[in-house]
Order: structure tokens, then sequence, then C-alpha cells
């Protein structure tokens, strides 16, 4: 394909939501695999639904992710930069643009000035609503003179700017998900092209940029899809070809619903924040609503950059399962190097108080074996702060019953004696001390096997099972250890 160009258009009205996170990564992703251009637009010209902040956490996102366009709106040092030839790519920037385009429309007679206030419009809709029928605007200014409306205009009259569509006739797209969409404008309404505040609305203002910016594919959630008629019939109005469509199913939550806000998390912050690696929420999201064609789930970008295609985009909505995001999740943290695990996981381990910078400078090593000790068991590196806890906190939880009567066995206090003989012959543990201490146990009591791996295990993490001996010790450390000997001896042992 020659030529693509796709653009990623979000409105910075707040959070970015996990499902634009996916609209992101379908442009993205076509783009690359066309050796096209990906462009990042913001619009921005409902100016009542701006929320400051928006467009640095929507910059910020889509970095993390490595979701990376190649023209449109940047952050380098702090500053907000647009780079490209099809520039300004903020809407709010191209005022002048849209004036001129709307000229034309209203000089062919397909944009009419409507007068009607707001009350009047509240009625017609009462009206309609209670008429059984669907609320549009009724036409009431449709065949107003241009002149005198440019006389009332001049009066200082408040007005807006409306599409002037036809009575009935049939618009017909094709879209690559959808197929062939056919729509009459006696189902359709004459759509507020320019606001009272002199601000274009998204309907003008997308059509007119995604013109001049060379749009060749427009790639948005379905929820667009019934507005697409009117963008259509815009791009017929001007004589420009459109673009081709392409409609992503919305990502459902489990109950088949859009994923709200309300059961949790939705935004890329809230993701990032809990630890999750965006090339597994990046693999992850390609599959709601795409399917590759072999079984395969595991996909690296490069692999996602060959193999994606609109043709097995589904037409209904992609189910959002978290247990399956923490599934590939987990297989990323367990595959990941252990040093970029470690780094990943050095805030969360900062956040619990764990550790802290000097820990970071002087005993990395350490915090590296600790890691390695729990990085299997984690779907998120959040839980680390969980799954860590037993090496951080001297009480010794013990899991069940089953730990307590381990505990309680004939030889246990020869084996904590021995265990504590050793300990207090060195400073701190080290490697060598966490390989053999074990075996220097067994020695010195001629305790084998599970007689002597189970009640130390137990001692050490109040579970009979876990990571590897040598590492849990390693991790706990000499005094840690040494509490949770005392308290065995206290507690369970002569009580
Ligand atoms: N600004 C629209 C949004 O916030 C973009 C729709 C489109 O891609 O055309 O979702």
């Amino acid at each position: 394909m020659s030529d693509v160009r796709v653009r990623f258009a979000p409105s910075p009205t707040g959070f970015v939501h996990i499902g634009s996170l996916r609209t992101a990564l379908y442009n993205y992703l076509f783009s690359k695999h066309n050796n096209g251009k990906y462009i990042l637009r913001i619009e921005d010209t409902d100016r009542t639904r701006f929320v400051e902040g928006a467009l640095e956490n929507l910059i910020d996102s889509m970095e993390w992710a490595g979701i990376t366009h190649d023209e449109g709106v940047f952050i380098e040092n702090g500053k907000v930069i647009q780079k490209g030839e099809y520039g300004p790519y903020i809407q709010s920037e191209r005022l002048d643009i849209y004036k001129k385009y709307l000229d034309i429309l209203l000089e062919k007679g397909h944009a009419y000035y409507c007068f009607c206030s707001k009350e009047r419009l509240d009625k017609v809709r009462e009206e309609q609503k209670s008429a059984g029928k669907i609320p549009r605007y009724d036409g009431y200014c449709r065949s107003l003179d241009k002149k005198e409306a440019e006389t009332r205009i001049s009066n200082g009259e408040e007005y807006v700017i409306r599409l002037k569509l036809p009575e009935s006739e049939d618009i017909v797209f094709n879209d690559l998900v959808r197929g062939k969409v056919t729509i009459n404008t006696s189902d359709m309404d004459d759509q507020v092209l320019m606001k009272s505040d002199g601000f274009p609305t998204y309907h003008f203002a997308v059509v007119v940029d995604d013109h001049l910016m060379k749009i060749s594919h427009i790639v948005r959630g379905e929820e667009w899809l019934p507005s697409t008629p009117k963008h259509v019939f815009m791009f017929n109005a001007f004589g420009w070809e459109a673009p081709t469509y392409v409609h992503l199913p919305t990502v459902l939550n489990k109950d088949k619903k859009k994923l709200s806000k309300r059961q949790g998390d939705v935004s890329v912050t809230d993701f990032k924040e809990k630890g999750y690696l965006p090339q597994a929420l990046n693999n992850y999201l390609a599959l709601v609503g795409w399917s590759p064609e072999s079984n395969e789930e595991i996909f690296n970008m490069d692999e996602l950059e060959k193999e994606f295609s609109f043709d097995r985009v589904s037409k209904t909505g992609g189910v959002f399962d978290i247990d399956k995001l923490n599934w590939i999740n987990g297989q990323y943290v367990r595959e990941g190097s252990l040093d970029k695990i470690t780094d990943l996981a050095i805030p969360f381990l900062k956040e619990a108080g764990y550790i802290d910078d000097e820990d970071v400078e002087n005993r990395y090593e350490w915090i590296k074996t600790l890691v390695s000790t729990v990085k299997e068991d984690l779907s998120n590196l959040s839980e680390i702060k969980e799954k860590a806890n037993i090496y951080f906190n001297y009480n010794v939880d013990l899991e069940d019953e089953d730990v307590m009567n381990m505990l309680k066995g004939d030889q246990v206090q020869s084996l904590l004696d021995a265990f504590k003989e050793e300990l207090n012959q060195i400073d701190e543990i080290d490697e060598e001390f966490s390989k053999t201490i074990i075996k220097k146990i067994q020695k010195k009591t001629g305790v084998k096997g599970k007689n002597l791996f189970m009640p130390i295990r137990a001692m050490l993490t109040g579970s009979l099972h876990g990571p590897e001996m040598v590492n849990i010790i390693l991790v706990l450390g000499k005094q840690n250890i040494l509490t949770r000997i005392q308290y065995v001896e206290n507690n369970i042992l002569n009580n």
C-alpha cells in the first residue's frame, strides 16, 4: 500500500482510556506494517471539556507504551512542540483554516446560519420526544436568506453554522471492518459545524484536517460510526476523496458493557502505576478485537507489526479480561532480564518502605536476589510489595496448621540450635553461607531430607512451599533469621 498516513486524534479531556491506547496501537501497527506515517493530532475544539494537564498525560502515556508518532504534537524539554509539514496539529490553532473552509461550504449552499436559541431548541426537542420521535433539528433556519442572516450577524446576534443535508439521499461508504454502510439523510441531523463561540465542532474540524493532512485511513472507535455519514457527506460536498474508514469494536468489560472507570482500572496511568509492562499491555491489547492467524498469544512489537491487519479485526466488541492480561504480563515479568525487572521493581520496593536509595546504591545485588526470588509469582510489579513482605517483616505468619505441626517436630530444636550456632559466627549472610548452611546443619544434627528442609523452610517463611531456600536465606539476612528462630522457640517449641 502506498502512502499510508494514519492519525490518532484524541481530545485532551482527561486520562487516556485503555480503549484509546488500543486505537493508537492499531494505528501505529498499521502504519508500521505499511511503511506509512503515524500522526498525533490534538482535537481540542470543545473548550468546555478541556482538562489542564491532559495533553501532557496523553503524551507521557504514549511514550511509556512505546507507541511513538512520526508527526504532530510532541513534548520536548517540558515544552509542547509540533513537527511535520501539515501543521499546526492542535485544532485550536487552526481556526483560520476552518473559517476558510466553512465559507466554501456556505458558498456552495451546503451550510447555513442558524439563530435558534437554546430555549427554542430545547422546546422542539421536548415536543419531538413526547411525540415519540427521535429529536433532531427541525430545519427552522434552513431557508433563511443569506443576506438577511449576514445582517443579523452584523447586528451582533448569536449564531451557529449548520450542515445542510439534502432531504432524502443515501450516503454510502465502505468500512474495512463493517463492510458497506448506507444511511439515508432523512435519518440524519443538520449537524452544527461552527458553534457560537467561534470554534468549529469536532465533526467539521475532523473532515478538514483529515483531508489537509492527507490521511489515508481513519482508524477509530466504533462510537464514531454514526457520525461518519456526515463526514462522508462533507468530503463529497467539498469534492474531496474520503479516506478509508476502519471502525474498531468497543473494548468491553466482562458483562459486555463499555469498560468504564467505575469498574476499576481503565486508564493507561492506572496500569503503569500497577507495574504492568508496556510490552505486555500492548501485546494483550492487540488481541482485544484482533486475532492473529496462528494460535500464538505472545507477540513482541516487531511481530505485531508484521502480523497485524484489519481483515482480522472483529466486528463485535472485544472483552477486556484482566486475568488474561495478568497471565501475559506474568510471562513478560518471568522472561524479562533480571536487571530490567529489578530496575522496574525498585520503585515499588521503595514505595513499600523496604529499601531506600542507599540500598539501591550499596546492595543492588541483594535487591536483585530478592527480585529473582519472588519474580516467578508476579503478575504485575506492584504485587512485589506483598510478595516481598515476608523478607522485611519480622513476624512469622504461619500459613496453616500443617506449618505449625511441622515446627512442633521432635528434631526442630536441634535444627534451630545448629542454625543459630552458624549464624553467630558471621557478621552477615553472604552467598557462600546461604549455599552451605543447610549442609552444615545436616552434618551437625544428622537430620536429612524432608525432616531437614521442611522445618527450616517453615521457620523462615511460615509456609511449606515457595522459592529456593538459598535465596530466601540470603535475602532475609542474619538478624531477621535470628528473630524468626527466637519466635519459633518462644511461641511454638516452649509453649
Ligand atoms: N477527537 C475524537 C476523540 O476524542 C477522535 C475521533 C476520531 O478519531 O475521528 O475520540
